[in-house]
């Protein structure tokens, strides 16, 4: 990725909220907390089963799994997202879930990007749980908890962050602006054309 092409969709962004270095420190206390959570069950013998959301947890996924040192097996799933919008519709539906069995077998950890009215993720938890997951916690890089509409938080959490629509880091609109190495405050303008 050229300079040029990361300055174009810096153009895009209002301030930076999160810079390189903060998201470094996030992610080393994070993997820190989930290390010290899971390490007595996983030595106890229990699997962990680490689930990222798509597409908008891979990078921070990608920075945590590498600081976390307990054994762990790693699946996706997708649920439904903004689209083009900047607002959830409120209908999630969930698409490439792991396979029951697995979720039946494991304590499961949900990696996300960003809880913000909570929906995706309160029915994602709902599945989870009603396939059998030994546990269910949840980690997001970012929470937006005045947005929150359904009774979810999270377990591990990067920051807690105001209400403004950002990008970078993986976070994206309309699939644009996931690379950016940091993640900042969408010009209003951009999706509201
Ligand atoms: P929720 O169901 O909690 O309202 O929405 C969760 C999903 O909405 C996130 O996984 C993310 O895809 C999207 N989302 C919520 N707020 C933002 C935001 O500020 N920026 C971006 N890029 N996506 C967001």
């Amino acid at each position: 990725m050229s300079q040029d092409i990361i300055f174009a969709q810096s153009a895009d962004l209002e301030s930076i909220l999160i810079s390189e270095e903060e998201l470094t420190a996030i992610c080393d206390r994070i993997a820190r907390e989930i290390n010290e959570h899971y390490r007595p069950l996983v030595e106890a013998g229990e699997p962990l089963l680490v689930v990222g959301v798509l597409k908008g947890s891979v990078v921070f996924l990608a920075d945590i799994l590498r600081r976390i040192n307990v054994p762990l097996q790693i699946e996706f799933l997708r649920a439904s997202s903004y689209g083009r919008s900047s607002t959830s519709s409120g209908v999630v539906a969930i698409k490439h879930a792991p396979a029951p069995e697995l979720i039946a077998a494991s304590h499961v950890l949900v990696v996300e990007d960003i809880l913000d009215t909570g929906n995706t993720l309160y029915k994602v938890f709902s599945v989870l749980r009603e396939q059998g997951a030994k546990s269910v916690k949840l980690c997001t890089l970012l929470d937006k908890p005045s947005r929150r509409q359904a009774d979810i938080s999270a377990d591990f959490v990067g920051r807690e962050i105001p209400d403004a629509f950002v990008v970078g880091y993986g976070l994206d609109y309309a699939d644009y602006y996931r690379n950016l190495p940091y993640i900042g405050i969408l010009k209003p303008e951009i999706y509201s054309k």
